[in-house]
């Protein structure tokens, strides 16, 4: 049984519970302290607010040890929020939270107009076929460094990106019924070596 955390202080926390339930093998556990960190095989850090979300890890002291974790390789996946949790640059904050990728992202990247849409799209690391995806206020990725694999582009603009163990979409696949990017990355938990 993998069983794969969801940082729970605030944002979609129960919609990525219940998507990990619908996977065999998988068990849910929400983190809210740091003890909750030591039990887990890999972390999601769900949409929320990312400078709400990256004062609440430093007030509950879970900052340091999901740094820790995954630099020694648990895998950790950031949704929207959690893309900018986990960037080493944001263009537009002076914030850096957990600074574990190597990426440049840009908050609320989509302007006024374009705040939250849906498209679907062919993302073929991912599944083979079209899947849905939901942005909300959504960042993406104005420039990827090296070691970092870009998994879809959108409108010539970086909306999924992995690293190795670390992963981050711009959007949410919690928020539609499909499964594939949970399966993904529950694929890349089971097979961490941590
Ligand atoms: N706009 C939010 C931020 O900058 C992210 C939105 C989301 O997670 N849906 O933190």
């Amino acid at each position: 049984m993998l069983r794969i955390g969801i940082l729970g202080l605030q944002g979609s926390v129960i919609e990525h519970t219940v998507m990990l339930k619908r996977l065999e093998d998988v068990k849910p556990v929400q983190v809210k302290t740091a003890d909750d960190l030591d039990v887990i095989d890999g972390l999601i850090l769900p949409g929320g607010e990312s400078t709400t979300i990256g004062r609440l890890i430093t007030d509950y002291k879970l900052k340091d040890r999901i740094i820790e974790r995954a630099r020694a390789g648990m895998p950790v996946w950031g949704t929207c929020a959690g893309m900018i949790l986990l960037a080493k640059h944001i263009i537009n904050d002076d914030n850096v939270h957990l600074g574990l990728m190597n990426i440049h992202v840009r908050r609320n990247a989509y302007g006024s107009q374009l705040d939250s849409f849906k498209t679907v799209m062919l993302i073929p690391a991912v599944a083979e076929y079209p899947i849905p995806l939901v942005f909300i206020r959504a960042p993406y990725v104005e420039k990827a460094d090296d070691g970092v694999e870009v998994l879809a582009e959108l409108d010539g603009k970086i909306i999924a990106v992995r690293q190795g163990h670390l992963l981050a979409t711009s959007f949410h696949p919690e928020l539609t019924d499909d499964l594939s990017f949970h399966r993904y990355f529950a694929d890349i938990v089971a097979k961490s070596t941590v």
